[in-house]
């Protein structure tokens, strides 16, 4: 993966409140008390593959630099090891400052283009909300046809020897009041201002 080289940074790229709003995420209070040691990068291990290090993720977002820090790929790539929080000596919960800056890149579309994790979080929580239950063989559809349909083209033989051996099916699968789960979805403050994935 490219890293990103870029070092100059200017005022007009920041964003005063972003900092705010991922500090007012459960778990992400604590993001000032960073001092930017750097053991949490050196414990990732997928620092090596990130655009920035998580070190650099804490700091960029403490200043506001939203854009940045929502296009890139370290946050997807995060695999909620907690290896970094374990080790941190300020206890900053980096993971869950990881998955509010997925919840709020998801929310304003700024992910790279047909990038895959986003587009399978966004299509597993529709598919989730809508029936209640999750059939994976649409949602890998939906992956590929949003993603990659020309993978899904070379992947054809895979997915007709799962669905012989009964791994995947093509019925739809639904709980019985999926509306009851949607409701509780929605009462959820974690959902305010996400009606658009519904
Ligand atoms: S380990 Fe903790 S204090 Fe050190 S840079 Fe990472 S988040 Fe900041
Ligand atoms: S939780 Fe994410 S950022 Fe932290 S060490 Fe694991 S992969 Fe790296």
């Amino acid at each position: 993966m490219s890293k990103i080289r870029r070092t100059i940074k200017y005022e007009s790229e920041r964003d005063g409140t972003f900092a705010e709003e991922i500090m007012a995420s459960p778990g992400c209070e604590d993001l000032l008390g960073c001092f930017q040691c750097g053991t949490c990068s050196g414990v990732c291990p997928l620092s090596i593959y990130m655009d920035h290090t998580p070190r650099q993720i804490i700091y960029l977002t403490r200043q506001g630099f939203k854009d940045e820090v929502l296009r890139s790929n370290t946050i997807w790539l995060c695999a909620s090891c907690y290896a970094c929080y374990v080790d941190c000596p300020k206890t900053v919960h980096i993971t869950d400052v990881m998955y509010a800056l997925k919840q709020r890149a998801i929310r304003e579309g700024l992910y790279p283009s047909r990038f895959p994790i986003p587009v399978l979080a966004r299509e597993f929580y529709k598919m989730v909300r809508g029936k209640g239950r999750l059939t994976e063989t649409w949602l890998v559809v939906r992956l590929l046809l949003k993603t990659n349909i020309f993978k899904g083209f070379g992947m054809w033989r895979l997915g007709l020897g799962l669905l012989r051996t009964g791994r995947f099916s093509l019925a739809v699968e639904s709980m019985k009041h999926p509306e009851e789960l949607r409701r509780i979805l929605d009462a959820s403050p974690a959902q305010h201002g996400k009606k658009e994935v519904a």
